[in-house]
């Protein structure tokens, strides 16, 4: 990196905000499949130093890509070759929570479980949550407009976010920031941003509709011996508890098996069967009658396991969450997100692996937002190249046939984006790119991810 630049931007931050060295942790992603080498991360502290830094190097064709929490699925917040990362880990304040309009006012660099754990003494919390919870970011979250595991009681993300700041990359505030519920004033601009992944600007604040925290909890744990009781479970309850339902989420017997090693000091709920399907399903609200709740679970299942304590039920989703590290852990991971109707998630993945041959593959998600991760790993980072394109002509172009979305929650990044042609068609790409090119015209921001 050219020094004169070095400085420049070293006025702008501060000597303790310009990191050049040890920059790994930044340049390579949460799995391991992309690595980047950039030679410079920025963590600037306040909006005025963004705005600085984006006009500084959009003066100078420098290109940037915005970094949260890095935990991104699918490439895009790590640089594809030298871009500057700037990370906005230090800009992490959070101004208020308003009791009366249940709405918080944050920067857009604090850790989502802190803003939980903030807004715990109001009784409130977060309409979303997911399990990076401990390392992600607020604009990391609404960057890539992040589901998670109750989307299907709250809804998406993008529907809480009622105001933003975002700088653009010529360097001028957007003042976007909003705290009325309803705010009919022509198209929302705000809109744009979320979900953009870090295309269009950089988002250094938020208000953000919160939700209270329920008076009572259930954590259930069902053993089915198919995926299609797996469905029939899931129709059951959407029509007796729909407005209980806080999560439904699948995952095939065989991962669990292959997990229970980690819990060698621990009771599990089943000895996790290989053939058989289980699912965690959560209610909340008012008088949740959990004993009739279990009563009408048993025309599905012959066992039904129920927390017990706090404590209980944060052990049976973390059989569930660790899923992901999990297989992490075992290789390198091939990660698919894909949205479809439930009934065809089996259907899906013995289209890719016949009889469910091939390399070590799982499927497992959010069943109840019609949401299925399928996870492929292999033994080595070529080999997993080697075998990419071939799968996800097939795997995308199946789930286009059902009219679904190659992604449902992670996003497109670097991963997908030879893909969005085939998911919105010309016309629509050839308007995203258009949006793109009037905000940012030299095409600095996060370049060659999502369009
Ligand atoms: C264990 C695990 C579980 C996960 N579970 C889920 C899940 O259930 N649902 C789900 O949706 N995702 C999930 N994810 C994926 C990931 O956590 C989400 O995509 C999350 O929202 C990313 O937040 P982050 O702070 O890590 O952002 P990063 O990974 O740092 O960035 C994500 C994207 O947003 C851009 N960006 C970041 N900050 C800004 C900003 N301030 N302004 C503009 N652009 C920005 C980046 O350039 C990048 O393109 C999971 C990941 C892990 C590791």
């Amino acid at each position: 990196m050219n020094s004169k630049i070095k400085l420049a931007l070293e006025k702008i931050v501060g000597t303790t905000n310009i990191l050049t060295q040890d920059l790994n942790p930044f340049n390579t992603d949460w799995m391991n499949k992309y690595v980047g080498s950039s030679e410079i991360v920025l963590t600037p502290q306040t909006t005025d130093q963004v705005s600085q830094i984006l006009r500084f190097c959009n003066e100078n064709a420098l290109k940037v890509v915005p970094q949260s929490g890095n935990t991104g699925l699918v490439g895009g917040s790590v640089p594809i070759k030298d871009e500057i990362i700037i990370s906005m880990r230090k800009m992490n304040k959070i101004y208020e929570f308003d009791l009366n309009s249940a709405i918080i006012t944050s920067d857009s660099g604090v850790i989502l479980e802190n803003l939980n754990n903030y807004l715990f003494q109001y009784k409130y919390q977060m309409p979303w949550d997911l399990g990076a919870r401990g390392s992600c970011l607020l604009g990391g979250n609404i960057s890539t407009n992040a589901g998670g595991l109750n989307v299907v009681k709250h809804g998406l993300l993008r529907n809480y976010v009622l105001g933003l700041e975002v700088v653009l990359p010529n360097g001028k505030i957007l003042n976007l920031l909003n705290k009325n519920r309803k705010d009919n004033t022509g198209t929302d601009l705000k809109q744009l941003f979320i979900g953009s992944e870090g295309t269009l600007g950089i988002i250094t604040k938020a208000n953000v509709l919160c939700i209270p925290i329920p008076n009572e909890k259930k954590v259930f744990f069902l053993e089915l011996k198919s995926f299609q009781d797996v469905i029939k479970v899931q129709g059951f309850i959407k029509q007796i508890r729909n407005e209980q339902l806080l999560a439904f989420e699948f995952m095939e017997g065989k991962i669990l098996h292959k997990n229970k090693h980690r819990h060698s000091g621990n009771k599990l709920p089943f000895e996790f069967q290989e053939d058989k399907y289980y699912v965690l399903l959560e209610i909340a609200g008012q008088s949740l009658n959990v004993d009739q709740f279990s009563l009408d679970m048993m025309e599905f299942t012959e066992e039904i396991v129920m927390d017990q304590s706090e404590k209980e039920a944060q052990f049976l989703w973390k059989l569930r969450e660790e899923i992901a590290e999990s297989m992490g852990k075992m290789g390198y991971v091939l990660k698919y997100d894909v949205s479809i109707p439930p009934d065809k998630f089996e259907w899906l993945v013995n289209e890719i692996y016949p009889k469910r041959e091939g390399p070590f593959h799982v499927y497992y998600g959010h069943v109840g937002d019609g949401n299925v991760h399928i996870n492929i790993v292999f033994e080595s980072l070529s080999e997993l190249h080697k075998e990419e394109d071939k799968i996800e002509q097939k795997l995308f172009g199946l789930v286009k046939s059902q009219g679904g979305s190659i992604s449902a929650e992670h996003g497109i990044g670097q991963h997908k984006r030879k893909y969005m042609e085939l998911q919105k068609g010309r016309d629509v790409l050839g308007c995203l790119s258009e949006i793109k090119s009037l905000f940012d015209p030299n095409g600095i921001m996060n370049p060659n991810k999502l369009l």
